[in-house]
């Protein structure tokens, strides 16, 4: 009888906290005002950040959007960088 009731406890709080968490992805919003996605909770943190490239002129690490790249792909912090590069 006791095992019986440990058990309901805990179907009831099973039941529970997965109602808890489609209530917070139904109602929940994400830092930048966009709706919740069911994908959130498996997100990785890593995927949104931006990528950061080498500067193959001075090495200096700049983010990807930053970045500017050569007819071969090589990646510089700036014009100047750039100009230089060729030149070498
Ligand atoms: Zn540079």
């Amino acid at each position: 009888m006791k095992l019986g009731l440990w058990l309901l406890i805990a179907g009831v709080a099973f039941l529970w906290f997965n109602h808890a968490k489609k209530q917070r992805l139904k109602h929940g919003r994400r830092s930048n005002g966009q709706p919740a996605q069911a994908d959130d909770i498996a997100r990785d943190p890593a995927a949104d950040a931006e990528r950061i490239l080498a500067c193959a002129h001075c090495g200096l690490h700049v983010p990807a959007s930053d970045a500017l790249v050569d007819a071969s792909g090589a990646v510089f912090c700036c014009a100047a960088h750039r100009q230089l590069h060729s030149q070498a």
